[in-house]
């Protein structure tokens, strides 16, 4: 097989200021691509809208370019593989959302919040999954007519990924080597939401890695807990063969060793923690 171009992303959420990690895990990804003549793309992950803080995309393309990080494409700096600012791609992910669901890989889920507490509080450790679907309000257990007829009268759904239990999924880290785990410890992660008519962090995070031809993920090791899913989301798609490699790097800790480093540990000892002032337009701080 033909070497693969090295193509990097940095993918904030735009949830308020650029940490330090944060800022490790892009000079990383800037360092590695220069170092073999690739790609380094800046992508904003913003389809969870509740989490979306203003100003915070600007706060992070300023702070980079204090910082003297470039980046080749990307919000703000253009490329062919756009729109780089996810909640501009709802059409792009619809698409491959009703790929999974018309090859049985996802199903559509009615279960109301309500609903979910109440199985939560009935069943210890409920997990929707392989053992509970079964007994939930989706288009596995329901009629077809019936799921037409509700979504047609404009009902809330979600799509989950329908994982199946029992199988070791072999994630190969960079940085950890093999990491083993089985996927019935997983749960049929929610992909999609009719509400807002956004993907997930993870339907969104692969498919734009896959279109934007992405080769390496790197990233913090607070991520290293979904790959397993990744590695799932890429076989259903059949996107195997464009698999990228992951290194999760290891966490950025206080200086007693014990815990991540937060914003209160800089304060506390005199030293900052994000590159540029930063106003909290909610907090006021
Ligand atoms: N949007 C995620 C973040 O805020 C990106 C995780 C990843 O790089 O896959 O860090």
């Amino acid at each position: 097989m033909a070497e693969r171009k090295v193509r990097v992303r940095f993918a904030p959420s735009p949830t308020g200021a650029l940490h330090i990690g944060g800022v490790r895990t892009a000079l990383y990804n800037y360092l590695f691509a220069r170092q073999h003549g690739g790609d380094l793309i800046f992508r904003i992950e913003d389809t969870d809208s509740n989490r979306f803080v203003p100003g915070a995309e600007e706060y992070i393309l300023e702070s980079f370019k204090w910082l003297g990080i470039r980046f080749d494409e990307g919000v703000s700096f253009g490329g062919e593989c756009g729109p780089y600012r996810q909640s501009e791609r709802r059409e792009i992910y619809k698409k491959y959302v009703q790929i999974l669901l018309e090859n049985g890989k996802a199903y559509i889920a009615f279960d109301t919040p309500e609903e979910l507490d109440a199985k939560r509080a009935e069943i210890a450790n409920f997990q929707y999954d392989a053992s509970t679907r079964g007994m939930m309000r989706n288009s596995l257990t329901m009629p077809k007519e019936e799921v037409d007829a509700l979504i047609a009268e404009g009902k809330q759904y979600v799509v989950r990924f329908k994982i199946e239990p029992n199988e070791d999924i072999h994630v190969n880290d960079l940085i950890r080597g093999e990491v083993v785990i089985n996927s019935s410890i997983l749960d049929d992660k929610v992909l999609y939401k009719s509400a807002d008519e956004l993907p997930t962090y993870h339907l969104a995070n692969i498919v734009d890695d896959h279109l934007m031809e992405v080769s390496h993920v790197i990233r913090g090791e607070e991520w290293l807990p979904s790959a397993p899913l990744h590695v799932l989301l890429y076989r259903a798609f059949g996107w195997e063969d464009t698999m990228p490699e992951f290194a999760h790097l290891p966490l950025l800790l206080k200086p007693e060793g014990n815990g991540k480093l937060s914003k209160r540990d800089g304060d506390r000892l005199g030293f900052p923690v994000f590159p540029l002032e930063w106003h909290d337009p909610r907090s006021g701080e």
